[in-house]
């Protein structure tokens, strides 16, 4: 069960503000928007991975007590780790881009055509 950054009381992971101490523990009042703090006079850019890959680009960065978006850089995020094997990137780049391929083959029969037919 998580704990109050503030009390350190443990409270429900849906909970929305602390029981004890009021704390806000969750952004805009929706229990499925994690609002993260830092500890004392720590900044949490410090710590991020979006502050270590420079891809942030919040007015609070580099001094956030809170933020939203924080993700501990030393558990970067699914997408950071994951690499696609060559052939899952083809395949997807095939599939977003069929429309492409069939003009580009409609064409290509064009062309044969034009070039037998003189
Ligand atoms: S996402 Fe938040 S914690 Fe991370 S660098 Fe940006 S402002 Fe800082
Ligand atoms: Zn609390």
């Amino acid at each position: 069960m998580p704990t109050c950054p503030r009390c350190h009381q443990a409270v429900d992971s849906q909970a929305i503000t602390c029981p004890y101490c009021r704390t806000a523990l969750k952004a805009y009042g929706h229990p499925g928007i994690p609002l993260y703090r830092a500890v004392e006079d720590e900044y949490l850019c410090q710590t991020c991975t979006y502050d270590e890959d420079n891809t942030c680009n919040f007015p609070q960065r580099p001094y956030a007590k809170e933020c939203t978006l924080y993700h501990n850089r030393l558990h970067p995020p699914e997408r950071l780790r994951y690499r696609l094997s060559w052939q899952a990137t083809l395949r997807g780049w095939l599939q977003r881009h069929t429309g492409l391929l069939i003009v580009l083959g409609l064409l290509g029969v064009s062309l044969i055509v034009a070039m037998a037919n003189r």
